[in-house]
């Protein structure tokens, strides 16, 4: 800006805000502080220059060829994620194929007849879904539903169908325990549709499969039809250039070191290959399946374990190859500088006094909410009213609404989706709350639904005074 530093800590000073020389400011200072010398602000972060990057080198049609979807599979507790996961796991071995799989590492690949593969994520459950979201890793493909059909659509179904939803990612329900007396198909179908969710069989446009996952009933025809919907949604990559992907978990081994498992998304991993990973880098000494076999390259949409890394990324964190060891240090060294610096807070999430502000800048165009209450009629009712906001410039969006206490995977939900979480006559959980605050999720209370209306409506109009 050509401003003398002098200049700008004053300024700072007289906004009330105390700054030395050599004190990184965030974002939102910057823009302030920027804004008063009459400097616009334009943002290139890290992910910003890594989007860049990857734009340059977009991959051409060509390049692209056909990747296997990944898969998860969420459910309320007990309707049998883990049970389908560990029959697909154990009986889609294909014969010849040496040893069954051994180890869990976070996820596993299948192959099917017809050299078909279905990559599973093997932590089922809607919460490690999104908190890997929360992240910014955009992993599932396909979201599997599972509901046991002896009991009926129960909170962490819905939940399951919302974090799905919100992240766009399409859904196969899997209407579970058929060997049970007392299961009721039709029951289920009939719920979904009580939530807009029409399966085929009820003319809607979602597949369903009715299967014994104990049993290992219907199980391959669950899989078809995975196949698919990935078909449908042609899934591509390009095999011929530099690996990236996301990290499913890492650990510290004894004996091994630093341990990742990481799944490709686009490219081919090989050992020797240099990859960072958050603030972690290092050169891949070795790669192992999920058959504890070591292998020396990694496809799109596989997943493997790598060493060499010289720390343990969070799941859910990016990770890219690059040719050259300096740029790679220095990417993982300037990560590892404004982590400090900034503690764990990744970024700033919406707030309603924000809304005015962003909506200035003009790129704010749609309001995304979380409504958990105390009864279901005041949430529907909240839920219907705050809709009804929506104007040709900014849609109001429910991304989930439920009765209950607001719970953490309600704040990775917000957080994931950048959306402000109301409670209607409901508290968040102290670990919730916690969650909120280190994420900086903004929630807000109310026991009046015509307050809780009328502060969304001033916000959307751009009357809420942003609190600096
Ligand atoms: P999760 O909590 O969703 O992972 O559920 P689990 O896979 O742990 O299953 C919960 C219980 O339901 C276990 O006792 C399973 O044996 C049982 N179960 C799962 N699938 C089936 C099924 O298809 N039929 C029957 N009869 N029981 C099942």
């Amino acid at each position: 800006m050509d401003v003398n530093f002098t200049e700008v800590i004053s300024k700072c000073m007289s906004l009330g805000i105390m700054v030395s020389i050599n004190q990184r400011l965030d974002a939102e200072v910057i823009e302030l502080v920027a804004g008063e010398f009459g400097y616009e602000v334009e943002f290139l972060g890290l992910d910003d220059m890594e989007d860049e990057e990857d734009g340059e080198d977009v991959d051409a049609e060509e390049e692209l060829e056909h990747r296997s979807p990944i898969v998860t599979i969420m459910g309320h507790v007990d309707h049998g994620k883990t049970s389908l996961l560990d029959y697909i796991r154990s009986a889609n071995v294909v014969a010849g194929e040496a040893g069954g799989i051994t180890q869990h590492i976070g996820a596993y690949e299948v192959s099917l007849a017809g050299d078909k593969r279905i990559t599973f994520l093997d932590t089922p459950g809607h919460e490690a879904f999104t908190a890997m979201r929360a992240r910014g890793a955009k992993v599932t493909d396909i979201a599997v539903i599972v509901v046991a059909a002896d009991d009926a659509v129960m909170p962490q179904t819905k939940e399951a169908i919302s974090h799905a939803q919100a992240a766009g990612v399409p859904m196969i329900f899997a209407v579970n325990k058929i060997d049970k007396e007392g299961a009721n198909p039709q029951k289920i179908y009939e719920q979904l549709s009580q939530m807009n969710i029409l399966v085929e069989e009820w003319g809607g446009k979602y597949q369903s499969q009715e299967l014994s996952a104990k049993k290992g009933i219907n199980v391959d025809a669950l899989l078809e039809k995975i196949l698919l919907e990935a078909e449908i949604l042609d899934l591509k990559a390009n095999p011929d250039r530099e690996a990236s992907g996301s990290v499913i978990e890492a650990s510290l081994d004894k004996g091994r070191g630093y341990v990742a498992t990481v799944l490709v998304q686009n490219g081919t991993l090989k050992v020797g290959d240099l990859m960072v990973s958050g603030q972690y880098y290092g050169r891949i000494k070795a790669m192992f399946n999920e058959r504890n076999q070591r292998v020396n390259i990694a496809p799109p949409s596989t997943p493997v374990q790598i060493l060499g890394l010289n720390g343990a990324p969070q799941a859910g964190e990016k990770f890219k190859v690059y040719a050259d060891e300096g740029e790679a240090k220095d990417v993982a060294t300037k990560r590892a500088q404004i982590s400090r610096e900034q503690g764990l807070r990744a970024r700033k999430h919406i707030t309603l006094d924000e809304i005015g502000r962003r909506l200035a800048l003009g790129n704010f165009k749609e309001l995304n909410i979380i409504i958990k209450g105390d009864v279901d009629g005041s949430v529907e009712a909240l839920s219907d009213s705050l809709q009804k906001l929506s104007t040709p410039e900014i849609a109001v969006n429910v991304v989930h609404k439920a009765v209950g206490q607001i719970s953490e995977s309600d704040v990775l939900l917000a957080t994931a989706s950048d959306a402000i979480l109301i409670g209607f006559n409901v508290r968040p959980s102290t670990q919730a709350s916690r969650l909120a605050d280190h994420e900086g999720v903004q929630i807000k209370m109310y026991s009046i639904i015509y307050n809780a209306i009328e502060e969304v409506k001033s916000a959307m109009e751009g009357l809420l005074e942003p609190k600096i």
